[in-house]
C-alpha cells in the first residue's frame, strides 16, 4: 500500500476538488500522516472520506472538516492557535505545520495520552497538550489570535471568547444532536460576528460552558 500515493489522491479528490485552496494548507495534508492518528485495525480507511472511531466514543473527523476548518482561520504563520477536543492529535499536527504554537485541550486522559505519544513521535515541539474541562479555556496561555472548537456546543463558550485576542477569529460547530452549522467568528471591537459556514456533524462539547 503507497500511503503516500493514497495522501495525494484524498488531497486532490476530497479537499481540492471540493475546493480547498489555501496552497500552505493543501501541503500539510500532502505532509501530515494521517494513518499514524487511527487505530491500527482502520488502517485501510486511514484515509477515507468520513469520520473514524478513536476510542472513548470519539472520532477523528473527516479529512475534508478538518481541511475547512483550518482554510477557514487564515493561518500566516505567526499565530498561537488554540484548540478544543485534541483527539486523535491530527487537526493539532495539521495547525503544527502552519502555525508557530499549538494549545491543545482534551477532556479524556487516555486520548490525549495516546495524541501526546504520536506527535512527540512524529518530532513535533510546537504542541502542548493538558486534559481538562476546555470550555474553560486555558487562561495562563490566553490571549489566541485563533481558537478551533472541534466538538459541538449550543452557545460559544464565554471563556473562549474572552480568550481569543482582537481581530481573532474562532471557528467551532454550534449546535447539538438536532443540527450544527459550521460557524465562523471574529472578535471586532470585542464584540462577535458570525459566518455560518454550512452543516456539520461533532460529538457535542462536554463542559462548564458546553452541552
Ligand atoms: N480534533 C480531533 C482530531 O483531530 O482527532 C477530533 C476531535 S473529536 C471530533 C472531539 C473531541 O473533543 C473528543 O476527543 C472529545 O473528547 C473532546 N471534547 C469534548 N468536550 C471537551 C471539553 N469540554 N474539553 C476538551 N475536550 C473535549
Amino acid at each position: 500500500m503507497d500511503l503516500a500515493l493514497i495522501r495525494k489522491s484524498m488531497v486532490d479528490d476530497q479537499l481540492r476538488n471540493r475546493g480547498i485552496k489555501d496552497r500552505r494548507v493543501l501541503e500539510a495534508f500532502l505532509k501530515v500522516e494521517r494513518h499514524k492518528f487511527v487505530p491500527e485495525d482502520l488502517l485501510d480507511n486511514a484515509y477515507a472520506d468520513f469520520p473514524l472511531p478513536i476510542g472513548e466514543k470519539q472520532t477523528i473527523s473527516q479529512p475534508y472538516i478538518v481541511a475547512l476548518m483550518t482554510e477557514k482561520l487564515e493561518l500566516k504563520g505567526t499565530e498561537r492557535v488554540l484548540e478544543i477536543g485534541t483527539g486523535s492529535g491530527y487537526q493539532a499536527a495539521i495547525l503544527a505545520e502552519l502555525v508557530k504554537q499549538v494549545y491543545t485541550i482534551e477532556r479524556f486522559d487516555a486520548l490525549a495520552k495516546q495524541a501526546q505519544a504520536t506527535l512527540l513521535a512524529m518530532g513535533y515541539q510546537n504542541i502542548k497538550i493538558t486534559v481538562g474541562d476546555g470550555t474553560l479555556g486555558w487562561p495562563e496561555e490566553a490571549p489566541f489570535e485563533r481558537i478551533i472548537i472541534t466538538a459541538a456546543t449550543p452557545r460559544v463558550p464565554q471563556p473562549l471568547f474572552e480568550q481569543l485576542a482582537e481581530g481573532g477569529k474562532m471557528i467551532l460547530p454550534l449546535g447539538d444532536f438536532a443540527g450544527q452549522v459550521l460557524t465562523l467568528v471574529e472578535k471586532k471591537n470585542g464584540q462577535p460576528h458570525t459566518q455560518d459556514i454550512c452543516g456539520c456533524v461533532f460529538v457535542p462539547l462536554v463542559g462548564k460552558f458546553g452541552q
